[in-house]
């Protein structure tokens, strides 16, 4: 018999089967152990890291139902996926794929209807070219895309509940369908795709400023 440092609990065994906290020994403390955990992290499969990543990637929608049906334990928590998405996405500067510049926007189909206006209106009263309203454009966009990105979820749930809204579902799955696609696009749009090209582009030297131009 042991007693559970987390719980008091006594138990036999390696987990506790009241609070499932693993026994713990004085080695859980060693760097060593740090390390392994780490290491363990990203490629272990058992935490459902890898595996997350991989079913979202190859079969887009399959967490969301299994998730949903109560198949979790083999799957990282995709909230917490999506946080450290972002985390790693707004680590590394080589992916700036939100962060459009201004001249962009004026004249483009979609977004220029809703922002052409305020744009030339911006232009005539600060008495500025388009050049130099890119460059305040540029850092507050930075920091706004950047908020934003945690926003994603609670924007896309509520898209998510008017296109089912008739169905039984309940909040909660429209959570993790929300959570799913957000992965989805930021993985493969904003990180993996980046990479891709970017490998593409040293491999044939082709220099940073063409792509950050065009
Ligand atoms: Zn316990």
């Amino acid at each position: 018999m042991e007693t559970c440092k987390n719980c008091q609990e006594a138990f036999t065994g390696n987990y506790c089967n009241h609070c499932g906290q693993k026994a713990f020994s004085p080695s859980d403390k060693s760097i060593k152990n740090i390390l392994k955990e780490i290491f363990y992290f990203f490629t272990n499969f058992d935490n459902g890291f890898l595996k997350t990543i991989f079913t979202i990637i190859i079969k887009p929608g399959q967490l969301t139902v299994d998730y949903c049906a109560g198949k979790q334990k083999t799957y990282f928590k995709p909230i917490s996926l999506y946080f450290l998405i972002v985390v790693i996405y707004l680590i590394f500067p080589v992916f700036s794929g939100l962060n459009q510049d201004l001249k962009y926007y004026k004249g483009n189909r979609i977004f220029g209807i809703i922002i052409e206006n305020q744009i030339n209106e911006r232009l005539i009263t600060d008495y500025m070219t388009l050049e130099e309203l890119s460059v305040p454009f540029k850092v507050k966009s930075e920091v706004t895309s950047k908020v934003a990105l945690f926003l994603f979820i609670l924007i896309s749930i509520f898209y998510i509940y008017l296109l089912f809204y008739k169905s039984k579902r309940v909040a909660f799955d429209h959570l993790i369908l929300s959570t799913e696609i957000n992965i989805f696009y930021l993985l493969v749009l904003f990180i993996l795709l980046p990479l891709v090209m970017l490998t593409i582009f040293t491999l044939f030297g082709i220099s940073e400023t063409y792509i950050s131009n065009e």
